[in-house]
């Protein structure tokens, strides 16, 4: 009993434990029936041997005794094996059995004291023999528990060895030692056998586990192969497929297994590339190949199958139908040589055409200025005049803003790099703008003293188209007597940081990705503030090309920091840009 209560009860090992109870269960179950019949002939025997000398009455009860009990067992053995597994229920029928076989040990134990033919020395070693043949009988039917067959042996036999010491003869106390002995010698054979049995049952549900363990994973594996969207195969040293699986299978029009046993080289004979790399990988290469098989694209792994002494024994390989991925690039590349295409047409008209544009423009220009100084005009015409150049100065930045970036995206930009002063070309810029800042009355102040900021590494008319595009955009987006203030900080990573703050509006901040986008004027235009929107475009080109970086702080209605960055001249390796030379 304590044995299934033990079982019911661990902890960590309860699984393993009750599999062991329901194992040593069943198997007690299973002798069960012979051990009934063996049972009943025995004790039928025995009744009948000792009809002459024992109260019939005594015998017929133990008989029936026997006979009931035998019956209970007999059902109960044949309600447990049609029940099923009985895993979790191992430890009630354990106890359903326990209860049969304790009650049959106490009706064999009650037969030696019942039983006993007190003047019939003959029958007194019948009783004996049938009863030790009882106990042997049990050794190999109950020694898979232990509690049954202890109880069993020492309830069969301490009552007839009891019996045996009180029958006072010599020859009864001498059968009593024989019977202690037998009971002894049981006992160690019940307890090796109940240790081979146990040891039996651990190995079989070890080996009963790793088998579910195995085929387990054999189903997961195969299940894996044939759902995965790949084609697996296995081919022996001649290139006779030996394996084919995988649902990618059917792109190529084949059914799983249904090459097996054919040779690679007969079955792709239409397919150069394909044998080729069979033959490759039958001498010894692992390598990954594309090919196109029945229409589609696969990228094949080949890996040699070489044992322990380096001998090839075939190959194994995996194949990915690419077929998408190939059609997905193609149009990308197409899509991309049409852009490119594109561009390049773009940028083409635009070159032209600002080069058409320009000619005639001057001469417009050109015109405008003889007469603008013409002292016959009327003040009418004066400003019809005005109107003239004012419009065709802006359509010529137009052009010029234009050609420039056309150049900068397609490389054609000569730049000269060298070390510039930058204070000096700070202070240019801030006077070229003068004019401007004065005609929308705005004040900038350079906080830079000439001489005090270090050189940086640049292409000195570009770092001053950079410049000026950003002090002329704090000039133009700026409020009626607001100022511009021009100030430089070194940022400790080898820049020079030039700072054009400003008392404009500021910039929303859904705007300021598209701040340095061509052509974004941002709702500039509205306002009536001249502008093409390629200025910021160009100048972040112009500054990336030189190594620089230029950016934008910005708070609505306080105003905007754009900075440009660029590299000083003094942290320059030895090996970078001499001076002077073209990019
Ligand atoms: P443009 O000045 O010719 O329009 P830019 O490329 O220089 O072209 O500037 C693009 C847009 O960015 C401008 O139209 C304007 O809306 C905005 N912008 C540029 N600088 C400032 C500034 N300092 N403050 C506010 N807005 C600005």
């Amino acid at each position: 009993m304590n044995e299934s209560v033990n079982a019911e009860q661990s902890g960590s090992t309860d699984i393993h434990h009750t599999a062991v109870l329901a194992e040593q269960t069943s198997q007690i179950y299973a002798a069960v029936n012979n051990a009934i019949i063996a049972t009943i002939i025995n004790a039928s025997i025995l009744v009948f041997v000792l009809w002459p000398v024992i109260d019939h009455n005594i015998l017929q009860i133990w008989l029936a005794a026997i006979f009931l009990i035998s019956l209970v067992r007999g059902i109960s053995a044949y309600l447990y094996n049609k029940t099923g597994p009985h895993l979790q229920k191992a430890s009630l029928w354990y106890r359903r059995f326990l209860i049969g076989s304790l009650l049959a040990s106490l009706v064999w134990g009650a037969s030696s004291i019942w039983l006993f033919p007190v003047n019939d020395l003959a029958r007194q070693v019948f009783l004996a023999f049938v009863i030790g043949g009882m106990a042997a009988g049990a050794v190999t039917s109950l020694s898979y528990m232990k509690l049954p067959i202890y109880f069993y042996l020492c309830s069969a036999l301490i009552p007839l060895l009891i019996r045996f010491i009180y029958s006072e003869t010599e020859l009864g106390i001498t059968m009593a030692f024989m019977i202690a002995l037998y009971l002894l010698m049981m006992v160690i054979a019940a307890s090796r056998t109940h240790s081979t049995f146990k040891s039996n049952i651990l190995l079989h549900i070890e080996s009963v586990e790793r088998e579910r363990y195995i085929a387990q994973k054999v189903e997961q594996l195969q299940s894996v192969v044939t759902a995965a969207p790949l084609v697996l195969w296995s081919n022996d040293k001649n290139g006779v497929f030996t394996l084919s699986e995988g649902s990618a299978l059917e792109k190529m029009g084949l059914k799983p297994g249904q090459i097996v046993g054919q040779s690679v080289f007969e079955f792709y004979a239409d397919y150069p590339e394909v044998t080729a790399a069979a033959r490759r990988v039958l001498s010894g290469e692992s390598f990954m190949t594309e090919s196109e098989v029945s229409g589609r694209f696969f990228e094949s792994h080949y890996t040699p199958h070489i044992n322990g002494q380096g001998e090839i024994l075939g190959c194994i390989g995996v194949a990915v139908d690419i077929t998408e991925r190939k059609l997905a690039e193609a149009d990308l590349l197409e899509a991309k040589e049409q852009a490119e295409d594109a561009n390049k047409a773009k940028s083409e008209f635009l070159s032209r055409m600002s080069h058409e544009l320009r000619t005639p423009m001057n001469a417009v220009l050109g015109f405008g200025q003889l007469l603008e100084v013409d002292a016959k005009l009327n003040e009418k015409q004066q400003k019809y005049v005005e109107r003239i150049l004012s419009a065709g100065n802006h359509l010529l930045v137009l052009i010029n803003d234009v050609l420039d970036l056309e150049q900068i995206e397609r490389g054609r930009i000569q730049l000269f790099m060298e070390a510039v002063d930058s204070g000096e070309a700070l202070q240019e810029c801030v006077d070229l703008v003068q004019s401007l800042a004065e005609k929308h009355q705005i004040k900038v102040e350079n906080q830079v003293t000439l001489n005090s900021i270090p050189t940086v590494w640049a292409d000195k008319i570009r770092l001053k188209q950079v410049l000026l595009n950003l002090i002329s955009n704090g000039i133009k987006y700026n409020r009626e007597g607001g100022q511009v203030i021009v100030s430089c900080e070194d940022t400790g990573e080898g820049m020079l940081r030039i700072n054009i703050c400003d008392t404009g509006p500021g910039i929303p901040e859904k705007n300021i990705a598209d701040l340095f986008e061509p052509f974004s004027r941002l709702g500039a235009e509205k306002s009536g503030v001249e502008g093409t929107g390629i200025g910021l475009t160009i100048c972040q080109h112009l500054a990336k090309l030189m190594d620089g970086e230029v950016g934008v702080e910005t708070t609505l209605g306080e105003g905007s920091r754009f900075w440009a960055e660029f590299r000083q001249a003094r942290y320059l390796q030895p090996e970078g840009l001499p001076r002077g030379q073209g990019v």
